[in-house]
């Protein structure tokens, strides 16, 4: 089935960490790169976001261990998880880390990797589909499109613990797509700051839940109404808000996109 062109996959040896992207939700939408990884691994260290039929491509008698940080719940430290990878290594364990999305989107996958390298452990760094370009991609929005931009902001709607908030108002001035992770504990304080940024209350907006899984619920709105739409809709975590005239042209493509489920 796979040709002999097709390059080597490369052999996961013990004492290496690999921080893998495991795609916004179904098993499908993995790379080949991180389901050979999956079983290949003895320990998988897994976030809350990682389908479980995911989790289930392991191979017999590897560990799983969850390391997931939620909004809400209480979640390890990156510490203590950057202190499993590295303990799991030394003890010559095939370690995956296997994020949700693209390790390094907002996943602290730089954190680990440069924790995995002040202690000395090779790591390989295997991307993912990140939710904000394949959760919209799949409900019919593009990130690009020669009409509408020339850019696209990826930006956190939720303050990290340390660093501050993206400055709203100067990219509403940018006039270009906002794509918003984590964005529902910060909404209406964001779409006040981009309107107070110049940005029309019309401007189209979308949220989408739950990419890429059965539970996927896609909303159309504008920036004005989407607090209310996000509350009538009872939209809640994980969830991606586009706001942009890249939302509007999925409206466009109803007619003939074939959905996800
Ligand atoms: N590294 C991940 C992002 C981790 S931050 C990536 O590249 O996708 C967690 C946020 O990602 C969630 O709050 C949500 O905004 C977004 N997210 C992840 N999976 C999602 C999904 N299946 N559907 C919608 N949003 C998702």
């Amino acid at each position: 089935m796979i040709p002999k062109s097709f390059p080597k996959l490369p052999d996961f040896p013990p004492g290496e960490v690999w921080l893998a992207g495991a795609g916004p939700g179904d098993p499908r939408l993995l790379t080949v790169l991180a389901l050979h990884a999956i079983g290949q691994a003895d320990d998988i260290v897994y976030d809350a976001l990682v389908d479980r039929r995911i989790l289930d491509l392991c191979r017999d008698g590897a560990e799983l261990i969850a390391a997931g940080k939620r909004g809400g719940r209480p979640s390890p430290h990156q510490r203590d998880i950057n202190e499993v990878l590295i303990e799991r290594a030394r003890m010559a364990r095939r370690v995956l880390r296997l994020k949700g999305g693209d390790p390094f989107v907002f996943g602290r996958g730089w954190d680990e990797a440069s924790a995995l390298t002040r202690a000395g452990i090779r790591f390989r760094v295997i991307p993912g589909l990140t939710a904000g370009l394949a959760g919209t991609a799949l409900a019919g929005i593009p990130a690009t499109s020669r009409d509408t931009n020339h850019a696209v902001v990826l930006a956190a709607g939720h303050r990290a613990e340390e660093g501050g908030s993206a400055d709203w108002s100067a990219l509403a001035k940018l006039g270009q797509p906002i794509v918003l992770y984590m964005p529902m504990s910060q909404l209406a304080e964001i779409v006040t700051s981009l309107q107070q940024g110049g940005l029309a209350s019309d401007t189209p907006a979308a949220l989408i839940q739950s990419a890429a899984t059965d539970e996927e619920r896609v909303v159309d709105s504008t920036l004005g109404t989407l607090v209310a739409d996000a509350a009538r809709h009872g939209i809640g975590s994980p969830s991606i808000v586009v706001i942009g005239a890249i939302a509007a042209l999925r409206r466009e493509l109803l007619g003939s996109l074939v959905g996800w489920r």
